[in-house]
């Protein structure tokens, strides 16, 4: 058993459709339960750099069945999670001009603006994704500023609290767009799948897509030597398969 390093797990959809966003809700249900009987602590996403041997739980997208599937089994458990929701698409689907079609992600609902102020209120974090989910590297900086801080208020104003934490979409994230993020955001999150480093950047945090972590050996592997062999493995492999 080598030292535990800490990571922040990134969910998008619960549902059994099988597609590279998807987490069955019964995995992700013992998931959870594993993580509650090993004792591993799950902390809030602001924490998670200074808590060595910890995981942290975000969800990219808002999706409805985060409401539906996930909160009451986080709730359960009392296990902090911070969902990124898409301003301009709350209570619509996940069909942004941006969304690529060669991978078959499947056309599904995001949570209202009621659910997402619910969800905040039973202790989930709300984090930003964007107010439209475009490729920002491809933005004007005026276009790239307006995403950035458009999106923030919007969810800020809903949800009567602070948001200090953002999701880059597709992992999108070359320094000029995390400069930007900096300007109003606090912690940010990308798509590098990596286990958390002492000096990880604040706006460049990198997770572990729980895609990859779909059967039981590989998620109990996290936290062992054949897990870490496993996700190096992974990274190998990801450079001929883009995620969302
Ligand atoms: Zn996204």
């Amino acid at each position: 058993m080598t030292r535990r390093r800490s990571c922040i797990l990134t969910y998008h959809s619960l549902d059994d459709s099988g597609s590279v966003i998807s987490t069955p809700p019964a995995v992700f249900r013992e998931q959870m339960e594993w993580l509650a009987t090993e004792g591993v602590p799950v902390v809030p996403l602001d924490r998670i750099r200074d808590t060595p041997g910890a995981i942290a739980i975000t969800f990219d997208d808002g999706f409805r069945n985060f409401f539906h599937e996930a909160l009451p089994v986080l709730v359960e458990h009392r296990f902090p999670a911070t969902v990124f929701i898409v301003g301009e698409f709350c209570g619509g689907c996940n069909d942004w001009p941006s969304q690529p079609s060669e991978h078959h992600i499947p056309k599904l609902e995001l949570m209202s603006w009621q659910e997402v102020e619910q969800s905040a209120k039973a202790g989930a974090g709300i984090g930003c994704h964007t107010a439209t989910h475009p490729f920002l590297s491809s933005l004007s900086p005026v276009a790239l500023d307006n995403e950035l801080h458009r999106s923030q208020s919007q969810i800020e104003q809903r949800i009567g609290r602070a948001v200090d934490t953002f999701a880059y979409p597709y992992g999108d994230a070359p320094p000029h767009v995390r400069k930007a993020a900096g300007r109003y955001f606090r912690l940010a999150v990308s798509t590098t799948l990596d286990f958390l480093k002492p000096g990880s950047d604040a706006l460049n945090l990198p997770r572990l897509d729980a895609y990859y972590l779909r059967s039981r050996l590989w998620f109990r592997g996290l936290y062992t030597g054949y897990g870490t062999a496993y996700m190096s493995l992974r990274r190998g492999l990801r450079g001929v398969r883009q995620m969302v």
